[in-house]
């Protein structure tokens, strides 16, 4: 799958995670690359809100690793919990 963030095209791999010393990362991004890595065998919920933590990464590679944490929390109970309102900025959107 392709994730469009800004002008750049990632790549969402699914593979095993390598650099995971205290067993909580569950996914990285490659800026060189452009690839987002997400570790296989994920409930969706988390899966999604591993793409978002990535995503942000991507937005703002100077962000720290707690804010991104919390916005990528925050802003995936947001989308769940406001479904009509997206789905409505969606529709209007023309592009
Ligand atoms: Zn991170």
């Amino acid at each position: 799958m392709k994730i469009k963030i800004g002008s750049i095209i990632y790549t969402l791999k699914e593979y095993t995670i390598e650099d995971d010393k205290d067993g909580t990362h569950v996914s990285e991004i490659d800026l060189m690359e452009n690839v987002i890595g997400i570790e296989p065998g994920l409930p969706e919920s988390q899966k999604h809100q591993a793409i978002l933590h990535e995503s942000l990464h991507a937005m703002n590679w100077k962000m720290d690793e707690n804010t991104v944490d919390f916005l990528a929390h925050a802003f995936y109970s947001y989308l769940v919990d406001n479904k009509e309102l997206i789905k409505k900025m969606l529709k209007s959107e023309t592009k």
